[in-house]
């Protein structure tokens, strides 16, 4: 069966808050569809990232997201990155005295484990086996393996390190969040050559942005404006780049409406 992760009138905030942020979002993603989700700051972007994978500080008030079909919603974050969903920047924490390796061993065994209780995780040859082709595919130098996970790491190791584990772990579906603070150039075209090299048909993605540049290195099949908690607009690649020329003036001027009254 290939993935579909489907987002269905989705609202959302802050456990506790007042104000919605998401405010009923619709979104289909098939496996072999690339999605660029794009959208002026403070527009909810993130926050559906973060909903998307479970993080505990928003609440969903109504709504629905079915990974496979099957609600997520009661999911730990783990739970859910076991069933094949990938949030990219999820793990910015440095681990000191633990690999790249190691880490990356550790969690291939989990998921075996969550599987078939009785599993021994996955050998030491076959595991290094595995290190070595994938770094190999993403040119990627392999001492960096036995590195100590996100600890002095620069921003395009990080990205790297985020990409070699999303070659080995091979989610069906990735998130991908630009920050807000940018990565630099470097960064980006390491993530976008990272998921370009692992984009199949067996895997779908969406890919958030604040900035089209992002746009100039993984090429979406289809483009996704939010606005005030909302998908407001969706086309194909073209949307991205009339955005890149003409901001995102009209839908403030379009949705005025939607944004006061939130
Ligand atoms: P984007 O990623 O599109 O820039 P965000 O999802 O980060 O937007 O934020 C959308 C809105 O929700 C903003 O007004 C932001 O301040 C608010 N928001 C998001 N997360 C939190 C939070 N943890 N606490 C308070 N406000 C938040
Ligand atoms: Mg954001």
């Amino acid at each position: 069966m290939t993935a579909t992760l489907e987002i269905r009138n989705l609202h959302a905030r802050v456990e506790g808050a007042e104000t919605e942020i998401l405010r009923g979002v619709n979104l289909t993603i098939r496996a072999g569809e690339i999605h660029a989700l794009m959208g002026p700051n403070g527009s909810g972007k993130s926050t559906l990232a973060n909903v998307l994978m479970g993080n505990p500080t928003y609440e969903v008030l109504e709504g629905e997201i079915l990974f496979n079909g099957e609600s997520v919603l009661e999911m730990e974050p783990d739970e859910r990155s076991r069933a094949g969903l990938f949030l990219a920047f999820q793990y910015p924490v440095a681990i000191p005295g633990v690999t790249l390796a190691n880490f990356l061993r550790h969690a291939i065994n989990a998921r075996m484990k969550a599987k078939d209780p009785d599993s021994k995780g996955i050998s030491i040859p076959e595991f290094t086996k595995l290190m070595r082709q994938k770094m190999q595919m993403l040119g990627i130098d392999s001492t960096f393996a036995g590195r100590y996970l996100n600890d002095g790491f620069s921003g395009g190791e990080k990205k790297r390190a985020e990409v070699l584990q999303m070659a080995v772990l091979e989610p069906q579906m990735v998130i991908l969040d630009e920050t807000d603070s940018g990565l630099d150039i470097d960064a980006l075209r390491i993530v976008a050559e990272g998921v370009n090299k692992l984009m199949n048909d067996q895997m779908g993605a969406l890919v958030i942005t604040h900035y089209q540049r992002l746009l100039n290195h993984i090429k979406p099949h289809f483009v996704h404006v939010m606005f005030a908690g909302r998908i407001v607009e969706s086309g194909g690649p073209e949307l991205a780049l009339q955005l890149e020329e003409q901001g995102y003036e009209r839908f403030r001027t379009k949705h005025l409406a939607a944004i006061e009254a939130n």
